[in-house]
């Protein structure tokens, strides 16, 4: 019996999109987030296999050679993204639900694969506290910053693709709407039919 649900989380980079995925995911043991692989190198404190697969671009090529991609794009110029179809179907399978934290042109690609699937967009507040917060990671120099400033204004102007949409404004805030999509989409007339299909007929009996 299969009732788990695809998710799309798509944001800019600095919008909280992670965190917020992860703290959704650590009190929710209905929904798991599948690990992408990237050719990107890693950022301090990243760990392979549990931030992403990290992998050579011959490696990366070579896996989209062979068709083991659900979904893939190029994200900032050079780097490669990609959603590997082993990392989900097992998951689905088994009827739990799954995030794809992918940028647009993933989401893109995966509703028309999958239209069903629900696609969440996570915006800032503002263009002031996204710089705030691209800054704040302390990683990158002020050219590094702008570039990302407008590589987020970009991915931003997709957010009319998604389902919902969810302003991270006050994070315990933004966690309580992101959780209710998943309760509500829970509830939905043809999940419930195949979740509680012996009581409903129960219930119907003269
Ligand atoms: P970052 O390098 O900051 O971790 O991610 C950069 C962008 O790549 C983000 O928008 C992120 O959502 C997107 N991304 C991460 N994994 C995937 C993936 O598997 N597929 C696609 N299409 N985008 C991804």
């Amino acid at each position: 019996m299969q009732t788990g649900t695809l998710y799309t989380v798509s944001a800019p980079s600095g919008a909280g999109k992670t965190s917020l995925v992860k703290a959704l995911v650590d009190s929710d043991s209905q929904v798991t987030v599948s690990i992408s692989h990237t050719t990107r190198s890693m950022r301090p404190g990243e760990v392979n296999g549990v931030d992403y697969h990290f992998v050579s671009r011959e490696e990366f090529l070579a896996m989209l050679e062979q068709d083991a991609f659900f979904e893939h794009a190029q994200v900032y110029g050079d780097n490669y993204y990609g959603t590997s179809k082993g990392s989900i179907e097992e998951i689905l399978a088994g009827g739990r639900d799954v995030i794809l934290e992918i940028d647009w042109q993933g989401a893109a690609q995966v509703r028309r694969l999958h239209p069903e699937t629900v696609g969440i967009f996570i915006l800032p507040p503002s263009q002031e506290a996204l710089r705030e917060r691209l800054t704040g990671r302390g990683q990158d120099d002020e050219s590094v910053i702008e570039r990302r400033m407008d590589q987020a204004i970009d991915e931003m102007t997709h957010y009319v693709e998604a389902d919902y949409l969810v302003i991270n404004d006050d994070f315990a805030q933004a966690l309580i709407e992101l959780g209710s999509i998943f309760t509500a989409q829970r509830q939905r007339l043809e999940k419930q039919q195949k979740r509680h299909g012996e009581l409903l007929q129960a219930l119907l009996r003269h």
